[in-house]
């Protein structure tokens, strides 16, 4: 750690926030009181994702009371990656925590995160789930298969693993380093490496309000995941293609060999059959090759990542308790 024992570290806090109204004041007031607990300067910032209730109202009316509270709003919702994104980068702490502004990361773990990280050095505290709260059967499901796929895929193992983590300097400034725009804040970091430490954690009930994923948006994240992840589904394309190819001569020659003895093969079934198995196929590996061609149009776009709609005046000195 290249920290001054003598001074204590400044911890930001990023929440990212899409219609969290309601639970916003709880949550500020419990986040303040358990960093509080920490006897370190910190800074919260919050990012509006373009929530279209009072969120924002909120946040720049607490950040009138509270000097250390930095709120940034993104001109439309650009989805919870792309806002953590914004955090990140207007984040100044010596070490930086990352949570959801929902309840289900509870405030009170922060001080255990800091005391872990000042006694193990370690580069990243990750909190992790050891149960995944109230979700639906097809969502705890999806996960796994999620889960499951990409370790296989990419052996990036994220089971347990959630948004709640604290990342010292040198991993987030490594982290800001990734320029792309399928931005996947659990995968970036497990692909960083760096030491780590674990912190157990139940997951509680979202406090109120609802999920703002629906279960296209975490297909998509799944999707987004895989490809950023792991090019091997293309090479299941070759595979499927080689295979195909073995199948042909073989049968061809079976054909060849029927029709020279004046035998034709029979059944229409089997020309059906074949027809619809590499039709599917063939759609399949359009699929997924255009999967990773979608990634790279959107990469090479280039374009900003989020726009900033409003932001709050940037408190001037670190709040100290
Ligand atoms: N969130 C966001 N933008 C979105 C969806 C969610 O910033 O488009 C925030 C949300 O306010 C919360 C966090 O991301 O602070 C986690 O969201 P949620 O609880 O809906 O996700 P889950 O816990 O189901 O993964
Ligand atoms: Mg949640």
């Amino acid at each position: 750690m290249d920290i001054d024992p003598a001074r204590s570290p400044l911890i930001s806090v990023v929440i990212p926030l899409y219609k969290e109204g309601p639970n916003l004041r709880p949550l500020l007031s419990g986040v303040t009181a358990a960093l509080a607990k920490t006897g370190c300067p910190f800074e919260l910032i919050l990012v509006d994702d373009g929530s279209p209730d009072e969120t924002w109202k909120i946040i720049s009316e607490e950040a009138q009371i509270l000097p250390a509270l930095h709120g940034v709003r993104l001109s439309r919702n650009f989805g919870k990656e792309l806002a953590l994104c914004a955090g990140l980068e207007r984040a100044r702490g010596d070490v930086v925590v990352v949570m959801d502004g929902d309840g289900q990361h509870p405030p009170a773990l922060l001080p255990d995160m800091v005391r872990l990280w000042r006694t193990t050095g370690a580069d990243i505290v990750e909190a992790v789930k050891i149960n995944r709260g109230q979700e639906s059967l097809s969502g705890k499901l999806g996960a796994l298969l999620f889960y499951v796929i990409l370790n296989k895929l990419a052996g990036v193992n994220l089971k347990g693993a959630s948004d709640f983590k604290l990342m010292n300097r040198r991993a987030v400034d490594a982290w800001l380093q990734m320029e792309e725009r399928n931005v996947f804040f659990r995968g970036m970091t497990a692909w960083l490496g760096f030491t780590r430490a674990q912190i157990p954690f139940e997951v509680p009930g979202r406090v109120g309000g609802e999920t703002g994923w629906s279960f296209l948006r975490r297909f998509e994240l799944a999707l987004t995941g895989i490809s950023a992840f792991s090019s091997l589904p293309l090479q299941f394309v070759t595979v499927a293609g080689l295979f195909f190819l073995i199948f042909s001569v073989v049968f061809g020659i079976y054909t060849l060999v029927l029709q020279l003895a004046g035998k034709s093969v029979s059944g229409f079934a089997t020309v059906i059959l074949l027809l619809l198995i590499i039709g599917s196929l063939l759609m399949i590996s359009l699929g997924i090759i255009g999967q990773y061609l979608a990634r790279i149009y959107e990469e090479v776009k280039r374009r900003p990542r989020y726009v900033i709609a409003n932001s709050t005046e940037p408190p001037a000195t670190p709040h100290s308790n």
